[in-house]
């Protein structure tokens, strides 16, 4: 801890200016909605958060002695009860700590169920191409060989091709992987006969449950003829994230599947032929629990099958105002979505327009970017979620659809092809108040394109920067190394 950063504020009031400096360039739900499709970023209740700072809570440790922490088994107890009425299954895990590391213990015990019927070489994992990453990889993780399935013209799962590759791996098929609602915003329509294709053939269904936030109270994994899921209680279950964690990804099974789920070396939990531990703790991050114990508990059953409905109402109601102007890339049969859409703007490409141009302008009106490519390149993925009133739905596709009409100055040539207000965005204050000023277009349009922005603007703390390159290259934040050689 050689940076001056952890020396040079020596006054907790020069602590918490820095801190809060760090925080004013974050925006986050605090300034407006953040439309991440398949990430659920809905509202964490200030209710549901009181009790993390409790030391009852956050300071218990994982392996305290049972008859110490009666309070935390009921919270538990509950809360497993809870998420499998919800789910329909009968089983569940509290130990892993994100999504992925559910699908990772979902398919060991999917594995530990075929062995158990000496059935150990069946190892093929079908995922259909629209499969969010994690799927492939905690298939690799977990020892099986991916097959894709191919997806059709309409995005959905191509049944004939899942057919023939279920009946071509009949001897070897593990599972199929399948998020349901799809992650192309759609309720799969043939999701019952594609998890009755799977059993037929010898498999299990592992359905990602990422996209709970549309089925809760009003169907569920087992209702579709599922074996297993994942809940992400960071996404359909009010836990915050998008900051990199603490998160919750349990997973809960059929009648089937229980006897396998993970053990603990050291606190009695999971099945009578329980897989090992897939993380240190019992149940993973129990301090977090009670946020998702919460909502569910204040919430009760009718009001989270209104917030399932009312997700799914916000997300139709961005589609139709934004299909007038964008060209929504997939629908259901009766032209619905369901709590989310993709957004095509690849036609945009032809005036030279790329959907990162659209989500650093964004950032100009005020708002993060939705999902940007997937789970389609050149795409924005959208999901609004049941926190959002009208008025904000309303800003959020104000500023979507005055973009459109910045895209079509481009397309018309009345702006620059390059040099216009989407490939200069984002604007910071910087550049705006600064002295030379010699874009074609005036500072009013760069920072208040639209008069609401004014009234809380949100100044982005930098320029654009190339996303891709600190992917590809290894960029060193801290200081040079030569500072430290010579102080020694
Ligand atoms: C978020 C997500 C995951 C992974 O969950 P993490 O908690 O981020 O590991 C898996 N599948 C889908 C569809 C998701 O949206």
């Amino acid at each position: 801890m050689q940076h001056p950063v952890f020396s040079s504020n020596q006054a907790e009031h020069e602590m918490l200016r820095y801190i809060k400096k760090l925080e004013n360039k974050d925006l986050s739900m605090v300034h407006s909605m953040i439309s991440l499709g398949s990430c659920t970023m809905k509202l964490n209740a200030t209710a549901e958060m009181i009790p993390v700072t409790w030391p009852t809570i956050g300071k218990i440790h994982p392996f305290t002695p049972a008859n110490q922490v009666e309070g935390y088994k009921e919270i538990i107890t509950n809360l497993e009860n809870w998420l499998m009425e919800i789910t329909g299954f009968t089983g569940v895990s509290l130990q892993p700590n994100s999504g992925a590391q559910g699908e990772y213990a979902g398919l060991l015990v999917i594995r530990a169920y075929h062995e158990n019927r000496n059935e150990a070489h069946r190892n093929i994992s079908l995922i259909p191409a629209s499969a969010h990453g994690t799927n492939p990889a905690s298939a690799v993780m977990a020892g099986m060989n991916v097959v894709i399935v191919k997806s059709d013209a309409d995005g959905k799962i191509d049944v004939a091709d899942l057919k023939a590759k279920a009946e071509q791996h009949k001897n070897n098929l593990s599972c199929l992987m399948v998020t349901y609602p799809s992650t192309h915003g759609v309720f799969e329509e043939s999701i019952v006969e594609i998890c009755e294709v799977i059993h037929k053939n010898g498999g299990l269904v592992y359905m990602d449950g990422a996209n709970m936030n549309a089925q809760v109270g009003l169907t569920s994994p087992a209702n579709i003829g599922a074996d297993v899921c994942h809940l992400n209680l960071h996404k359909t279950f009010c836990i915050p994230h998008g900051g990199g964690g603490p998160g919750m990804g349990p997973i809960c099974v059929n009648d089937k599947l229980r006897p396998f789920l993970p053990g603990h070396p050291i606190v009695k939990t999971g099945g009578e032929k329980a897989i090992p531990a897939v993380s240190a703790a019992p149940w993973g991050s129990a301090s977090i629990l009670p946020i998702s114990y919460a909502y569910i508990a204040m919430m009760g059953g009718d009001g989270l099958t209104n917030a399932t409905r009312i997700a799914i109402l916000n997300a139709n109601y961005i589609k139709e105002r934004l299909s007038e102007h964008f060209k929504i890339l997939y629908t259901g049969s009766n032209n619905r979505c369901a709590h989310e859409m993709i957004v095509d703007c690849r036609d945009f490409k032809k005036a030279g327009i790329e959907v990162e141009d659209i989500a650093k302008r964004l950032m100009d009106y005020g708002f993060h970017a939705p999902t940007v490519s997937f789970p389609v390149a050149g795409t924005l993925m959208i999901e609004p979620t049941e926190s959002e009133t009208k008025d904000e739905l309303d800003r959020f596709c104000d500023a979507l659809i005055e973009i459109r009409n910045e895209i079509r100055e481009v397309e018309s040539g009345k702006a620059d092809k390059e040099n216009n207000v989407l490939k200069n965005a984002p604007h910071t204050a910087t550049v705006v108040i600064s002295d030379s000023w010699d874009r074609p277009y005036s500072r009013e349009k760069a920072a208040f394109p639209l008069s609401f922005v004014r009234d809380a603007k949100f100044w982005p703390a930098v320029s654009r920067v190339d996303n891709a390159y600190g992917d590809r290259n290894l960029v060193c934040s801290c200081l040079p190394v030569e500072l430290f050689a010579e102080q020694n």
